[in-house]
């Protein structure tokens, strides 16, 4: 079966990752703290907490704005559920706002919409990869006093208006899964501008642990001191799996020029299809495309899905809307709030994208994607 998006490993990124085994570091060593200056100079941003994945990434974030019970924190439900759940395991509520009904981020209109005195967080999703309109985002939130934070687990290496991907929002995570741009195995990163807000992602990821002695209550105890003014979780990413992120993120602008190629492919090859409508792409992205979302048009979406499955092409569906959900629905959240987002998922196909995937794959994908449509 050909993946709907799977890693690229090479020599180098299995050389670095022997060398870690083998030196007296395996964790919290110097390619942690390597790849956190490489990742955060790469996202424009003062700091960088790397972690265990985007959903630890995310829990991170919304510890460190302090989100807690009470609070509401605003997202789109277009999007992997640890996205509405890293603020849930903090007490929060979630509150959907609707999406862009073509781009699928998003609609800065609906969260004004929805907004509160209770407002803690906006949370933007860069679907697909193209950056969510974070200047309108980032404008409703500091009007009444909230954070922003960016889920950029599918758009490391874009840019908005020519600004990195992590120097937009108040915090911003990426994920390191495999189908991702990039990948550590399993792993994660907040970045952040903001000193205050780095020093409590970091104590949150390590236990809530504070080696600041500036901060301490009981500053005179000796040099095995240390305090932990709020407890935390250990989400801290090993040496082993940092070295693969340090070599991998070398090659994060061929992985985006090889995206790029294939996005271009699919986009001029299906044009023409009418039973398809093709993703748009906002002037001022310029995306490391993570996915390729086509839409199928006149109720045939099951039938494609299935059909392609059968011919051995892996494709995906991004996403079934968050409050569908059974954890949700329990809660009260019913179908029919988001009424874009809801047709956006009824229509929406992820087609094969990744760095290593071949023209002649990616021609075979559109061949039978184009017989099953009879197009
Ligand atoms: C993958 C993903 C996550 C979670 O990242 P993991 O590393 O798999 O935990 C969160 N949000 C979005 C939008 C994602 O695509």
């Amino acid at each position: 079966m050909l993946p709907y998006g799977r890693q690229w490993i090479d020599e180098a990124d299995v050389a670095a990752v022997a060398e870690v085994l083998t030196s007296d570091w395996l964790t919290t060593g110097p390619w942690v703290r390597d790849f956190e200056h490489a990742i955060a100079a790469r996202g424009g941003a003062k700091h960088a907490i790397s972690c265990t994945s985007g959903t630890a990434a995310l829990h991170i974030a919304y510890a460190a704005a302090g989100v807690g019970p009470g609070d509401e924190v605003i997202t789109t439900p277009m999007t992997y559920v640890a996205t509405a759940s890293g603020a849930m395991h903090h007490g929060a509520t979630v509150v959907f706002a609707d999406i862009e009904e073509d781009t699928g981020n998003l609609d800065p209109e609906a969260v004004d919409a929805v907004v509160s005195s209770r407002t803690k967080v906006i949370a933007g999703v860069d679907y697909a990869g193209q950056p969510v309109d974070m200047d309108r985002l980032s404008a409703i939130a500091h009007r009444i006093g909230a954070l922003t934070v960016e889920d950029a687990a599918h758009s490391i290496g874009s840019t908005y208006k020519g600004r990195p991907i992590g120097s937009l929002a108040d915090l911003t995570t990426y994920s390191f899964f495999p189908t991702k741009n990039m990948t550590t195995a399993e792993g994660g990163a907040v970045l952040t501008d903001d000193d205050a807000l780095a020093v409590r992602a970091n104590e949150f990821h390590t236990i809530g642990v504070s080696r600041d002695r500036s901060t301490y209550r009981h500053p005179d105890e000796g040099a095995w001191w240390y305090e932990v003014p709020a407890i935390g979780l250990n989400y801290r990413l090993s040496d082993v799996h940092a070295a693969l992120g340090l070599s991998q993120l070398g090659k994060l602008d061929d992985f985006k020029a090889r995206r790029a190629a294939l996005f271009a492919r699919y986009q001029e090859a299906l044009a023409d299809v009418d039973e398809l409508r093709l993703p748009t792409v906002r002037p001022w992205a310029d995306p490391t495309w993570h996915l390729y979302p086509v839409r199928v048009l006149g109720g045939r979406r099951r039938e494609v899905f299935e059909k392609l499955r059968e011919a051995g092409i892996g494709v995906q569906v991004n996403y079934i809307p968050v409050y569908w959900h059974p954890v949700f629905e329990d809660l009260g959240y019913r179908q029919g709030m988001c009424p874009n987002a809801e047709q956006f998922y009824r229509e929406e196909i992820s087609l094969p994208t990744f760095a290593a995937l071949s023209f002649a794959e990616q021609d075979r994908v559109i061949g039978t994607l184009r017989e099953i449509l009879g197009a």
